[in-house]
């Protein structure tokens, strides 16, 4: 099991690819098709990730999701978020 932190950083990563996708866009700005859908890719692949980290990115004691705060400890329950109970 992943800690949170890596599952938001993977989150992240996706969302990067995304941008970088919707960018390539403008390499085919003569074909406005091609660049629509490259565009709408890229869009897609961003909102996943986004939908990815409200999905993954959650306290494994009170099941919060933990947002921005990457730290050790969940807010919301004060519990560290790199352990699981048993
Ligand atoms: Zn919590």
């Amino acid at each position: 099991m992943k800690s949170p932190v890596a599952k938001a950083w993977c989150c992240v990563g996706i969302m990067m690819l995304g941008v970088i996708i919707a960018m390539l866009s403008l390499a085919f700005l003569n074909n406005k098709v091609l660049s629509i859908l490259i565009i709408v890719l890229g869009a897609g692949c961003f909102l996943s990730g986004i939908i990815l980290h409200y999905a993954w990115v959650r306290c494994p004691h009170c099941g919060s999701h933990l947002g921005r705060v990457y730290g050790t400890k969940c807010p919301f329950c004060g519990n560290d978020t790199n352990r699981t109970e048993s």
